[in-house]
């Protein structure tokens, strides 16, 4: 049974995925379960699954195959997929998470400068569109300010989030959940939101230009910079090359590709170990390796590594390249 809530999918990407041709994909998941519902929240990696979801009741000529990785193991290791969710038309899509309007935007390539030309210029310019990006437009409409966010990926790290557990009033909720929520919220103020473009260029002339990557520039008299962390790469050889392919940056989800075998985690802070803990329960061995000589995660984590047999630490070690050994 599907059930599909299309409000957060704004109108022009709905006409884009209606008009068009005849396009199959196949889409991979590790994602538990038979059934996937379009808005299943127990479900957060498989948005993009979702997404094809929903491309697919738009329009008919579109249609989708989604391989449950855990179930199918054999068809995974066929088509060398490493990493989810990976996508295939005829070659590799796409591989890693991404958006609706950032996959219609691959298809029909960047969205016209055109576009944005009747924006005219705000009172204040909010480029973020996690919790500070979406927090500070509340207060900026409610101010009565002409308020315009723009994100990237609206929702920001948040999404990556499963559960959250430290939110005061609230026991237990998770990362897409939460930030359907903001976004419901932020919209019923006057927030202009421009999702899925990325600001390459700010300038302070007589006003505040924000460049974006498609050439198209919008102005505001304030600009406020909420553009929060991302995953940091390690920067050595190797690491392009084997993206998606080996080395990977989502444990939840890529770690059942790697059942039964020996792997290692760089890094050993929170993250680090938590991840470390978490494939220590799928895979056959984890080796942490941190260039520091101490760990800079929380005790009460590097005590639950101490206890777990097939988790190995390893301290100084600066990891300085990947590369495939053929056994
Ligand atoms: C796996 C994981 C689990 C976490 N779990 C928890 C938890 O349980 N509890 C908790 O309290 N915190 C948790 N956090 C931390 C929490 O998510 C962050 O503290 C929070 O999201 C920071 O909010 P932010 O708005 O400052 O930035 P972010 O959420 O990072 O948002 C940044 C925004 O800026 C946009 N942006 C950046 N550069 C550009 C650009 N050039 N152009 C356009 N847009 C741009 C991004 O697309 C994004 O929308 C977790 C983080 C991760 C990664």
């Amino acid at each position: 049974m599907f059930i599909i809530r299309l409000s957060k999918i704004e109108d022009d990407i709905i006409l884009s995925l209606v008009g068009k041709e005849i396009i199959e994909f196949s889409a991979q998941a590790s994602q538990n379960g038979e059934f996937i519902t379009v808005t299943d929240e127990n479900i957060n990696c498989p948005d993009i699954v979702q997404a094809f979801n929903i491309m697919t009741v738009l329009n008919l000529n579109i249609t989708h195959t989604m391989i449950e990785g855990g179930m199918y193991q054999g068809k995974v290791k066929a088509k060398g997929i490493l990493s989810v969710p990976t996508v295939k038309d005829q070659e590799e899509f796409t591989s890693g998470r991404a958006s609706i309007e950032q996959l219609v935007e691959k298809l029909d390539g960047p969205f016209d400068a055109e576009a944005f030309a009747d924006k005219g210029v705000y009172d204040v310019l909010i480029i973020g569109g996690g919790p500070a990006g979406n927090s500070a437009a509340i207060y900026a409409t409610r101010k009565g300010l002409k308020t315009g966010l723009l994100a990237e990926t609206f929702g920001g790290q948040v999404i990556e989030t499963v559960g959250i557990e430290n939110m005061i009033g609230t026991l237990y909720t998770e990362g897409t959940k939460l930030m359907d929520q903001v976004e419901e919220y932020t919209k019923s103020y006057d927030v202009d939101i421009i999702k899925s473009q990325l600001a390459t260029g700010i300038e302070k002339k007589e006003l505040i230009e924000v460049t974006l990557a498609n050439g198209a520039v919008l102005k505001s008299k304030t600009a406020i910079l909420a553009l929060g962390a991302k995953w940091r790469n390690i920067n050595i050889p190797g690491e392009e090359e084997f993206r998606n392919k080996g080395v990977t940056y989502c444990s939840h989800f890529d770690g059942p590709l790697f059942e039964e075998k020996n792997i290692a985690v760089i890094g050993g802070g929170n993250s680090g170990l938590e991840a470390a803990l978490d494939l220590a329960g799928i895979t056959k061995h984890v080796t942490v390796l941190e260039f520091l000589p101490e760990l800079k995660s929380d005790q009460v984590l590097q005590e639950r590594a101490a206890k777990t047999d097939n988790l190995t630490i390893l301290k100084n070690v600066a990891t300085k390249k990947f590369w495939v050994k053929i056994m």
